[in-house]
């Protein structure tokens, strides 16, 4: 019997346990950590042998194969010795792809993953087409593909996720766009960051697609310094393409062997330009599974949208409260000012990962009335925009700020939570950080 064995017991761990033993593995998992009540459950269960507070050597260089969670750096020793003593160290991903014979569909890139990830899953739902949907958010694709017999995987996949691949291949990849991001795993090399995420198309055919943002100027450089198999389908809102999805006259198209209008954009459910390109991917995917145009133009019209994305609470007063929690990082706080319409109270702090303020810079001249901070340091947002802005105020929690926001707000007005931060100084997640926003504004 081949043993494998999974470091880190998280959702990715828990799925390729399951997995790997109802293929026949004999599987350890391994967890320096504790391990959640939840997943113990399901570990004693299925009666698969794990350990916690420890790795231990013996049992884990034993290995015929290692899942690594995506959460362990592979700088780690452990990590390093295994390696070096040539055993294979892949990712959940990876291990899961073996297992199926379902078309795949892995969406990536900076922000707008999960966004895209929930759009495209409506979608095809809808078609009534057998679908799972899952990675980096909801169940592991290694529990779905243990438990389901799916014709489709959409996947969301972070960067860590692709890090160990192998023979990976989704027939569909979709790269959102790519900035600055969790670069304390990347050396702190934009490049390296960069690359992970382009290794969704490394194993792609010529029989594959890569659909991406045609007007991101990472991707495109990447793109012309690399030789790429599959067949390429951009979207832009900015220029029309001779091949993939773009904008005319406010309609959105697809022009793939031949020109198609599938809807106006003015219907769209989610809105914000950086949502007018998640839901051109989508389109565009949809297509490719030969989704009916009805369907897709029904379906990108009446999506409910994420929660903590662009998120509307309620309207108090005349004045509208927005949950856009889950931006952590300077871009996608760049789209959510870029959407407002009125004048904006804007809340924003945390933990910053190098963040560069000024790209917000034009955006909060046009349209922020006042800052809150809502973070322990605060120091940088104040310097950067204390002149830029007539009132900026420093708070340490979501109700502080969300009392002092509703005493600034005046009717027509807007107050946005968009904090362009991590959020573990004050919060456990974003999750979190939103919960509490949401919780603050209902008890106004
Ligand atoms: P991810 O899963 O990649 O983190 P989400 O869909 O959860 O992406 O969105 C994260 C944040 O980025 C939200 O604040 C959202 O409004 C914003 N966002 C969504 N799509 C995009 C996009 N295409 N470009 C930039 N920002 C985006």
């Amino acid at each position: 019997m081949k043993k494998l064995v999974i470091l880190g017991a998280g959702e990715s761990g828990i799925g390729t346990a399951i997995l790997g033993k109802q293929k026949g593995y004999n599987v350890f998992v391994s967890d320096r950590g504790t391990i959640a009540e939840k997943y113990k459950k399901v570990l004693l269960n299925n009666n698969i042998s794990f350990e916690e507070g420890n790795h231990t050597e013996t049992k884990i260089f034993d290995a015929d194969l290692v899942m690594k969670s995506p959460g362990i750096p592979d700088t780690v020793s452990l990590v390093i010795a295994l390696k070096e003593k040539g055993v294979s160290v892949i990712s959940e991903i990876e291990f899961a792809s073996k297992y199926t014979n379902g078309v795949i569909v892995g969406i990536t890139g900076s922000n707008g993953k999960t966004t895209t990830t929930m759009l495209l899953n409506h979608v095809l739902e809808k078609e009534n087409f057998n679908v799972s949907m899952g990675g980096n958010i909801g169940d592991s694709f290694a529990q779905q593909v243990a438990e389901k017999k799916s014709d489709i995987h959409v996947l969301e996949l972070s960067s860590f996720q692709l890090d160990g691949i192998e023979n990976f291949a989704p027939h569909i990849a979709i790269i959102t766009n790519i900035t600055p991001d969790h670069l304390d795993r990347y050396n702190y090399k934009f490049d390296n960051y960069i690359n992970s995420k382009f290794r969704i198309i490394e194993n792609q055919t010529e029989n594959d697609f890569l659909i991406y943002d045609f007007d991101d100027e990472v991707i495109s450089n990447w793109l012309k310094n690399n030789k790429v198999k599959a067949t390429l389908l951009p979207f832009s809102i900015k220029s029309e393409l001779k091949q993939g999805v773009y904008l005319k006259n406010k309609q959105l198209i697809i022009n793939y062997k031949k020109e198609e209008k599938i809807m106006g954009i003015s219907t769209l459910a989610l809105k914000g330009k950086h949502n007018t390109k998640n839901a051109m991917a989508t389109a565009m995917a949809a297509s490719l599974l030969k989704v009916r145009k009805e369907t897709i133009r029904e379906s990108l019209e009446d999506f409910e949208g994420a929660e903590h994305r662009l998120e509307s609470v309620l309207k108090i007063n005349g004045v509208q409260y927005i949950n856009d929690s889950k931006a952590t990082n300077v871009n996608a706080t760049f789209y959510a000012l870029d959407c407002m319409q009125s004048p904006t109270v804007w809340i924003v702090g945390g933990v910053d990962k190098g963040n560069d303020y000024l790209d917000l810079m034009p955006l909060v001249r046009e349209k922020v009335k006042a800052i809150i901070c809502l973070g322990v340091d605060n120091q940088k947002i104040v310097q950067t925009f204390y002149n830029v802005v007539d009132l900026v105020v420093e708070t340490a929690g979501a109700e502080e700020a969300v009392k002092v926001a509703y005493k600034i707000a005046e009717k027509g007005d807007a107050v946005l939570l968009s904090p362009a931060c991590a959020s573990f100084d004050l919060f456990e997640n974003y999750e979190d950080r939103g919960n509490k926003f949401k919780q603050a504004v209902k008890e106004l």
